[in-house]
């Protein structure tokens, strides 16, 4: 005897075991109509998406399974393929009968008689959430890492870029960049301490609104006082910073530390997470990462204002002169050069004052080698604030000192030069008990372009003026002009 199914087809046909499948599989099957309104279901189909076959019988299964997530252009593709009653196969977005969206992968293959007739569509809809699920993860962490790779190389491009800062400027430029970069939802500013250590300084802000003080107070900032760095909105008790004016926003402090000491502090602060709805979801997990980063630049920050400050240093040992500051012999033959250069194309004029100390040998004889180096020290200290009119004071050598003087006529520099005289001749010096004799000095005056118009003969002029006032009785100035009028015609 054999088996019948329902539908009283027989073992024996194909059509029995076609049936068979369909309805136990584990897919879904919708049988539609060459209209592709549906006809039959399997009870996968039920189980599946939670719809009987009443509730989908003559209308097109795609408006019933799709909803608002589903993408338009999947739905487009099916239209076309059925139109052209070609088969077509795609991952799409359903939904349940109870509202639910699930992933399917959805193969639909137009059927024909044996005239070659089209009679049927037969749609398979496999479930496929949990690989989609699976899929998205996957692309969630590949995204996530390729952040991480990115940020690895910013910070890596940042901290190559700080460390070949030349100066502060540079290294300032660079800070802006790199933190509006890696950081750019945030606004930020560099704070440098004070010459005193009362105050720290704004030197840099980054960032659309930079809205910070100019100055702040160490005593103002919690990571200043508790000597590291401090996260403000990442925790339910904790209180703000004096300088912070923004209650209720996220920010970092962060110590800025050069050989061991706290020589600024990074400010870092995130604004736009109170208006954007997005990104205060996302607060946490932005804030614990940008907080990593941050650290980060703080501490490359700072290797990199060691760096500056030591390359500063050693620049500037190598063009002052130990004892008194003034610039060296080196930095003066440079200097002058430029300046000559600078003075050749505007058509200016350039002077150069001859210092010599008077006697001063004799002085070393009887008070000693320090109560000498006392007095270059000193005589030293009176021509510092001539920076501030432009004149640069340098030491060329044992108790030989030039005034360089742009811009300045004879007239100018010997003004200068005696103004210099009197306050040497007025200075009162004692070393240790002993109170030592005063001091005087006879300076020699010579001005590009009347006397010469290259560096060794405005110097060897000048040196001449200077051995005239020496001859002449010392403590006074002489111009190379009125060696020249003495020797005329
Ligand atoms: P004059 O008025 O003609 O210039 O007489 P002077 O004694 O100053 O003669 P001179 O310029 O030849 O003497 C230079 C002396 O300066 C020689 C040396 O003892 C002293 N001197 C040079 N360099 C230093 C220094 O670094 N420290 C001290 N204490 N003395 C120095
Ligand atoms: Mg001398
Ligand atoms: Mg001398």
């Amino acid at each position: 005897m054999c088996a019948k199914d329902c539908s009283g087809q027989n073992e024996t046909s194909e059509d029995f075991y076609a049936t068979l499948v369909a309805r136990h599989s584990s897919d879904a099957v919708v049988i539609s109509g060459p209209d592709r309104k549906a006809r039959w279901v399997n009870a996968a189909f039920s189980a599946q998406t939670g719809y009987v076959l009443e509730d989908i019988q003559g209308k097109e299964p795609g408006s019933v399974l799709q909803g608002p997530e589903t993408d338009p252009m999947a739905a487009r593709m099916i239209d076309l393929a059925c139109g052209q009653r070609r088969e077509v196969r795609l991952d799409i977005l359903n939904y349940r009968r109870d509202g639910t969206a699930f992933w399917v992968d959805l193969k639909i293959t137009p059927v024909y008689d044996s005239s070659g007739l089209h009679t049927h569509f037969i749609s398979t809809m496999r479930d496929i959430s949990e690989r989609k699920t699976l899929e998205n993860q996957n692309e969630e962490m590949r995204q996530a890492e390729a952040l991480r790779q990115s940020e690895r190389q910013l910070l890596a491009l940042t901290s190559e870029w700080l460390y070949s800062a030349k100066s502060f400027d540079e290294l300032l430029m660079v800070v802006r960049r790199a933190m509006h970069t890696l950081i750019p939802e945030a606004d930020g500013a560099l704070y440098i301490y004070g010459a005193q250590r009362a105050t720290l300084d704004l030197v840099a802000s980054w960032g659309t609104i930079p809205d910070f003080p100019d100055h702040i107070l160490p005593d103002d900032c919690w990571a200043l006082r508790r000597g590291r760095a401090y996260a403000y909105g990442l925790k339910p008790i904790q209180f703000p910073c004096d300088h912070v004016h923004k209650p209720d926003t996220p920010y970092f402090c962060l110590p800025i530390i050069a050989h061991g000491e706290t020589i600024g502090l990074m400010h870092i602060i995130f604004d736009g997470f109170e208006e954007d709805g997005l990104m205060r979801h996302m607060r946490a997990e932005v804030l614990g990462n940008r907080w990593d980063i941050s650290l980060i630049c703080a501490e490359q920050i700072s290797l990199a204002v060691a760096n500056v400050r030591l390359r500063h240093e050693l620049q500037e040992r190598s063009v002052r002169d130990a004892l008194t500051g003034l610039w060296n012999r080196r930095w003066f033959s440079e200097q002058a050069m430029r300046e000559l250069a600078g003075a050749e194309r505007e058509g200016g004029e350039m002077s150069l004052v001859a210092i010599d100390v008077d006697h001063f040998k004799t002085f070393n004889d009887q008070f000693g080698h320090d109560a000498g180096d006392l007095v270059l020290r000193e005589v030293g200290s009176l021509m510092k604030p001539l920076v501030d009119q432009n004149i640069f004071p340098c030491r060329l050598g044992g108790e030989e000192f030039t005034l360089l003087c742009p811009g300045l006529s004879t007239a100018q520099a010997l003004n200068i030069a005696e103004t210099l005289r009197q306050q040497v001749g007025a200075l009162r010096l004692s070393a240790e008990t002993t109170s030592l004799p005063g001091i005087t000095i006879s300076c020699g005056i010579a001005t590009y372009p009347q006397d010469a118009t290259a560096l060794d003969p405005l110097m060897k002029l000048g040196d001449r003026a200077l051995y005239k006032a020496k001859d002449s009785g010392r403590n006074r100035s002489v111009t190379s002009a009125e060696l020249a009028a003495e020797c005329g015609p």
